[in-house]
């Protein structure tokens, strides 16, 4: 041996001394092993990330006896097919210390190759990567939660959208199912609307699967309506169920619907998924407190939503109806007629207009003044809504002038209907200042559908003849067919 090879020889010695040096002081796990994964040497930080100690792995397959439930099958593989093909890979992989605790690390698998080229050995280092991943989960965790918050945002935005552009109650009424049913699907709802006389709500609309809400129940049975405020069962130790309540072990809530100020309804929702096993037990309690503020928000909304409808309602009513009489004006009368007048043709069903004119109301007026001539058409109008039902419409269409549009009537049943009109107004008794009145009499006329015509203006062209033969004969008096004009005007 020369001095030279002395020389490589004591260098590669020493090289050797400090890679070894490097690899039993490096805080990284290394694990050596041979071409079959059989491993030959594991360094002390390996022993103390895996806990298991090198005579227990020498010979094992480290891969094998580190990986565990949740160890990812799709980075195994890549790792596996990386050793196949002598390439190194770097990998993140959860594995399982011998107590069974699972943690993360960043593993690098080498292949070593001898001066001839020769695979020897595979290298592997593991770096501890547990807290970042814990880190990385826990941001994960909070970014889902950031975007869940953020959808039900806008889901809230854009429910608050749709209840704001409801023009009827009925169209309220199907965006609240749709949108508690979206925002909360986990629970049943259903929502209750006092009655005219507010001694009991009925069931306006409900959703989820839980079939039997009670069709109606009794504002003392609700601790909400009690209270005057929403309610939420379920959660706290001292707790009474509300007497409307059909499942008593599920939690709930109530919330009161306020209408400018008045309570006007219920809104209940019931947590009935809660049962299905559809939310975990533990997670419950965070799960029922997000969805009571989205319940608070949206009981705010539909109560508001409530009361734009009822404004808008009145409003549309008032711009429908006559002020003195309360019966519908000319434009109702005009559209609802022709509506029914389409529908009547379509169904083949009957359909008769009955115009009313008071008779001598000019000389009425000129008597007794424009204010006891008032007085006679809210008698009038009084006459014609008694008479009223959903089938006979009471308008007032002018001055003086009234009409009933008779729907499902045909003349015979029409002109039963003008009849009973003339003999309710002939009792009317009229006092001013303590003054009898004489009594009032209308007269009217009756067109009726197929015989005088199939439009609007046939009809009102027809009664008004009618009208104008009554007047003619001696008015206080229904003509049901004028007679035909003479030759000469007809000609
Ligand atoms: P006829 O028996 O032929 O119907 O005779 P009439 O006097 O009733 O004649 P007409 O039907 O043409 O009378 C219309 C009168 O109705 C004219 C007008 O002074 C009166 N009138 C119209 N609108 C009102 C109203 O709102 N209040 C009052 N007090 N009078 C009205
Ligand atoms: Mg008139
Ligand atoms: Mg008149």
């Amino acid at each position: 041996m020369c001095a030279k090879d002395l020389k490589d020889s004591a260098a590669e010695t020493t090289e050797r001394f400090y890679s070894e040096l490097v690899l039993r002081h490096s805080s990284d796990a290394v694990v050596i092993s041979d071409p079959a994964h059989l491993t030959l040497w594991v360094n002390p930080a390996f022993t103390a990330q895996a806990g298991y100690t090198d005579t227990e792995l020498i010979g094992h397959d480290a891969g094998l006896t580190l990986r565990g439930p949740e160890t990812d099958p799709d980075t195994l593989r890549q790792i596996n097919l990386a050793c196949q093909q002598r390439r190194e890979i770097r990998r993140d992989i959860r594995l399982y210390a011998k107590s069974g605790a699972a943690y993360w690390v960043d593993l690098k698998v080498t292949p070593v190759y001898d001066a001839a080229g020769r695979h020897t050995h595979f290298i592997s280092t593991m770096r501890d990567i547990t807290e970042r991943k814990l880190l990385e989960e826990q941001n994960e965790e909070m970014r889902h939660a950031e975007a869940l918050r953020q959808s039900e945002r806008q889901l809230l935005a854009l429910t608050s959208e749709w209840l704001y552009s409801a023009k009827s109650f009925e169209e309220l009424l199907m965006v609240i199912k749709r949108a508690m049913h979206t925002l909360i699907p986990e629970a049943d709802g259903a929502l209750y609307v006092y009655n005219e006389s507010r001694t009991m709500l009925d069931l306006a609309t409900s959703w989820g699967s839980l079939p039997d809400f009670p069709r109606h129940i009794l504002p003392d049975d609700c601790w909400a309506l009690r209270r005057g405020r929403a309610y939420a069962y379920g959660q706290k130790p001292i707790q009474f169920v509300c007497d409307h309540v059909t499942k008593p072990d599920t939690p709930y809530f109530c919330l009161p619907i306020i209408a400018h100020g008045e309570t006007i309804g219920l809104m209940h929702i019931v947590f009935d998924g809660f049962e299905d096993g559809g939310v975990m037990r533990h997670m419950r309690a965070d799960v029922l407190a997000n969805r009571w503020e989205i319940s608070l928000i949206c009981g705010e909304q539909i109560s508001l939503a409530v009361a734009n409808v009822r404004l808008r309602q009145e409003l549309h009513e008032k711009s429908l109806r006559d002020p003195l009489t309360g019966l519908w004006n000319r434009r109702w009368f005009m559209d609802q007629a022709q509506r029914e007048i389409t529908l009547a043709l379509r169904d083949g069903r009957a359909l008769s207009l009955i115009s009313v004119d008071v008779d001598h109301f000019k000389a009425f007026n000129d008597r007794f003044g424009h204010d006891a001539g008032d007085q006679v058409l809210g008698e009038v109008g009084r006459a014609m809504a008694r008479l009223g039902n959903e089938k006979l419409h009471p308008c007032r269409i002018g001055g003086e002038e009234f009409i009933l549009l008779a729907v499902d009537h045909d003349r015979a049943q029409a002109l039963e209907k003008a009849e009973e009109l003339r003999a309710l107004i002939g009792k009317v008794q009229l006092t001013v200042l303590g003054q009898n009145l004489p009594s009032i009499a209308v007269s009217a006329g009756l067109g009726v559908l197929g015989r005088d015509g199939s439009d609007l203006q046939d009809l009102m062209h027809a009664a008004d003849r009618a009208l104008y033969h009554a007047k003619a004969t001696g008015r206080n008096r229904v003509v049901s067919e004028a007679p035909p004009l003479p030759d000469t005007i007809a000609r």
